[in-house]
């Protein structure tokens, strides 16, 4: 297991109220949950109660006002036992957004809300016809006296069936690529023309209510807009994509050591040949080479969370987080699914879960190809 030398008592304090909430909360209703294909509002208010929503909300918006080292910890407590289905992920990016880019008007509106868990959020970028190309987005928000009229559709949406508060990516010029996008803050309580499709039937993350989404001449005021200028929604986005590629390669190692944990539980227990199953020289060559690389994972990590508290962390370092992170989440977890033989391929096995859930992994949040583009870039200049 990891050490993260920059987790201090108060870390460690915070990530055992984090476990004990996930063990109370969590565990005895992850089947039902799976079931229904989302977890319930008071879910969401519960994690609020012990300051998971609001830890890094400024407290006089109704937050914590800690530093993001403590949503890295609530993502490694997740992830370590095994849900990746809950759209925590989104709702803090969300909440980033309104803290980063939001007028005093907007951060005093829905920071509380959002830190309450009064209201859920999601963001809305991809579209039918376009995902890693998001400047060709077809959604457009018109102005229109002192409202945005938007029209467009939007699918594969993290928290979209329960969404409260939605951070849209749409055109406010469609003429123009990058410059013609801004973000727009819908709330989608009792809102005209707004509908949510049907609910994605998905190979794993069966807790997350993914949705496709549909406005119809959807009528906003123009103080939905996030920020106090049209066309800064392309800026907005790629300033916060760092965290989102971090928070991606934390959720990726606390995966990972999930999968280790659980398989070693098993291959110390499952006989083969009349030894165990860890007695075989494979399978405790697989397992070393699962721990180091959980290791190397979790070092890298760390130094791009410090880099990012000081401003440093370049988007193509966050890519290789994104991209190697993800990946090695999946081999690790294909490795101790293969050391499962069978009943790795079953669903009351945790492994089976950890594998379908993972997958998605390398291609949300930017494609793996996407990361690597990123960094080739970088690599490609005088
Ligand atoms: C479970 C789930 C949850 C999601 N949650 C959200 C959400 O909350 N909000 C949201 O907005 N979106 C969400 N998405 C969408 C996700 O971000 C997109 O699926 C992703 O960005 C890829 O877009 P696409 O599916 O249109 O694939 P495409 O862009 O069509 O890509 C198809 C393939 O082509 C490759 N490719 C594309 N362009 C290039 C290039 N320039 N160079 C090399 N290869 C390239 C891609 O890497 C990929 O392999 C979610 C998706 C899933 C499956």
């Amino acid at each position: 297991m990891p050490t993260h030398l920059w987790m201090q008592e108060e870390h460690h304090a915070f990530g055992d109220s984090v476990r004990r909430f996930f063990e109370d909360e969590f565990q005895p209703h992850r089947d039902q949950w799976k079931d229904d294909g989302h977890v319930p509002k008071s879910f969401w208010e519960k994690s609020a109660e012990i300051g998971i929503l609001g830890a890094t909300v400024p407290e006089e918006y109704g937050g914590l006002g800690l530093s993001r080292h403590f949503d890295a910890v609530t993502f490694l407590e997740q992830a370590k036992i095994g849900d990746s289905g809950w759209g925590f992920s989104v709702h803090n990016i969300a909440t980033h957004y309104v803290t980063g880019f939001g007028t005093e008007q907007q951060k005093q509106k829905w920071l509380p809300k959002l830190a309450s868990g009064e209201m859920v959020a999601a963001i809305a970028m991809t579209e039918p016809g376009t995902g890693s190309d998001l400047q060709a987005v077809k959604t457009t928000a018109i102005k229109d006296g002192n409202e945005y009229l938007i029209n467009g559709s939007k699918t594969f949406i993290t928290n979209g069936g329960s969404a409260d508060l939605i951070v849209l990516v749409a055109k406010t010029d469609p003429t123009s690529r990058s410059k013609g996008v801004s973000l727009i803050m819908i709330e989608t309580e009792g809102l005209d023309g707004f509908s949510v499709g049907r609910k994605l039937d998905k190979m794993g993350m069966k807790r997350n209510d993914t949705a496709e989404l549909s406005f119809q001449d959807v009528r906003v005021p123009q103080t939905n807009l996030l920020g106090d200028e049209e066309g800064q929604g392309f800026y907005q986005l790629m300033k916060q994509l760092p965290w989102e590629r971090l928070i991606l390669g934390y959720s990726a190692l606390g995966a990972a050591q999930c999968a280790l944990d659980t398989t070693l539980d098993y291959v110390r227990e499952r006989k083969a040949f009349g030894q165990r199953i860890m007695d075989f020289q494979n399978s405790r060559f697989k397992l070393a080479e699962a721990a180091t690389k959980i290791e190397l994972l979790a070092a890298f990590l760390d130094q791009c969370l410090a880099e990012l508290d000081q401003g440093l962390l370049t988007p193509e370092k966050a890519a290789m987080a994104k991209w190697w992170g993800t990946q090695a989440q999946c081999d690790i977890i294909d490795e101790c699914l293969q050391l499962h033989g069978g009943y790795g391929y079953m669903n009351e096995y945790l492994i089976s879960e950890l594998y379908t859930d993972a997958r998605v992994q390398k291609i949300y949040g930017g494609t793996n190809e996407i990361m690597k583009e990123l960094i080739a870039r970088s690599l490609d200049k005088d």
